[in-house]
């Protein structure tokens, strides 16, 4: 199994940094009120595809070899992979498909189109478009992108040394999860240059088999009901749960109803739209405020592709402010 170490975090940094700026880290003092913390909010929806995915895509794509290039990328997706996938094959001008199961929604087709991929729709569900996705990078010789890849993991490192080098003192950390990558490598940075900072990573109870795999110490699937796009996984996944597994400190689960409520408070707190996936670490801090009063607490806004239907269910959430 690959070793990631912080030098490959460094060295994707280098990689990444002509191409994306650091994302701003702000603390709101209404905010802070709220929760009862000094809560500084990571704005990776502030990121040119709305969302943190982008620093592996470009990490990865960078390090592919010329031959591979040429012959293309291809992932299946229907959203913040797909477009972190496509925006880094625009940038260095490698052909791109990407494969989504039918009845995709329109406004995702059109945000990976214009990015200039080529939407595949195909299949009934993720399953059936991944296998779509197989045949066509055999058939092509094209390079499949999986979501646990190393180099996104890497990648999306990066985001985790802008942190701590802002606030080198943070006590605890929330980061959301889906197939584990972002949390991987929050924690990977964390024990190398924050070693004190606790590392609580976040999911949905509606899509636990990430959380579940990280309690059991081996991969496991479970149910996938969560309406939370970016943390709707069915499985867990190697690379980052053996990351993950000595590394991180906690892991907790939130519900659905939670995560939007947290999403209105970043709205109406924070002058921030998240998507669901962005407000999880908000909502997981919420669930335990108690517990980090007075502490210097990270949240990280992973992304901000929240559709008009999304926004309409979040102004209709409780008001944890209330
Ligand atoms: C993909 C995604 C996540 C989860 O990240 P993983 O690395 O798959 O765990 C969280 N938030 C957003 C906005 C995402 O797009």
């Amino acid at each position: 199994m690959t070793e990631l170490s912080l030098t490959d975090v460094l060295r994707a940094r280098r990689t990444i940094e002509p191409h994306l700026p650091p994302t701003p880290l702000w603390s709101y003092p209404m905010l802070n009120e709220v929760v009862g913390a000094t809560v500084h909010v990571k704005h990776e929806n502030t990121q040119p595809t709305g969302a943190f995915k982008v620093r592996g895509g470009i990490t990865l794509l960078a390090g592919m070899r010329p031959e591979e290039r040429e012959r293309g990328v291809l992932a299946f997706s229907t959203g913040n992979h797909a477009q972190s996938i496509a925006y880094a094959a625009r940038l260095f001008d490698v052909p791109c498909v990407i494969v989504m199961p039918e009845n995709p929604n329109p406004a995702k087709v059109g945000a990976v189109r214009a990015l200039g991929a080529d939407v595949e729709v195909h299949g009934r569900g993720m399953s059936e478009a991944q296998e779509h996705a197989e045949k066509v990078a055999d058939d092509r010789g094209m390079t499949l992108i999986g979501v646990a890849e190393p180099e996104l993991i890497s990648g999306v490192g990066t985001l985790y040394l802008e942190i701590f080098e802002a606030v080198p003192d943070l006590d605890v950390l929330f980061v959301p999860v889906g197939g584990g990558s972002g949390a991987a490598a929050a924690s990977l940075v964390a024990s190398a240059v924050a070693p004190r900072c606790r590392v609580i990573a976040v999911q949905s109870e509606s899509s636990p088999a990430a959380h579940d795999s990280w309690r059991a110490g081996a991969c496991v699937t479970r149910p996938n009901h969560t309406v939370v796009e970016g943390l709707a996984t069915g499985r867990g996944f190697d690379l980052p749960q053996q990351i993950m597994r000595d590394r991180l400190t906690d892991f907790v689960l939130v519900s659905d109803g939670r995560i939007r409520s947290a999403q209105r408070l970043l709205l109406t707190h924070a002058h921030t739209l998240a998507e669901g996936a962005g407000a999880a670490p908000l909502a997981a801090l919420l669930a335990r405020r108690a517990e980090f009063t007075g502490r210097r607490v990270g949240v990280v806004c992973t992304g901000g592709n929240a559709s008009a239907a999304e926004v309409t269910e979040v102004l209709a959430a409780a008001d944890p402010a209330g």
